[in-house]
């Protein structure tokens, strides 16, 4: 179900569990601001996930509240594990879905990464 991204931040989400150890990821990087593992219903070949260690709700929350380390040390995160990939020349796209009409489901902010063939033109 898609969430309502103007709701106060629930730490009983998913991402929220993952990020405290009660469930597994298949983590690919973790540093002070954010953590990246596998999604675990892909998508494309390479469908990972990069989420902030703080607890914001989505995008439209990170950037209104984040601070501006926390906001820097998330964007760089998710530009280090696409090159760690090995994703800058094939090239990548990255995707945040906020709230209902965007489908999101988990109400912790994620960017997804998608790599692995061609993506195609980009669908609305
Ligand atoms: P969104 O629709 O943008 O909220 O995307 C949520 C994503 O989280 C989907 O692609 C799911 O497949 C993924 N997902 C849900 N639960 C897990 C989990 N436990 N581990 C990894 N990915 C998950």
């Amino acid at each position: 179900m898609p969430i309502d991204a103007t709701l106060p931040y629930d730490d009983s989400n998913i991402f929220a569990r993952i990020l405290r150890g009660e469930l597994p990821c298949q983590k690919v990087y973790e540093d002070e601001h954010a953590l990246a593992f596998h999604d675990i219903n892909p998508q494309a070949p390479l469908h990972i996930l990069v989420i902030p260690k703080a607890a914001y709700v989505s995008w439209d929350d990170f950037s209104e509240r984040g601070s501006a380390e926390e906001i820097a040390g998330f964007v760089r995160a998710v530009g280090k594990v696409a090159r760690d990939q090995g994703l800058v020349a094939p090239g990548y796209r990255l995707l945040a879905n906020v709230g209902f009409d965007s489908h999101q489901e988990v109400p912790h902010l994620h960017v997804h990464i998608f790599a692995g063939r061609p993506l195609g033109p980009m669908l609305a």
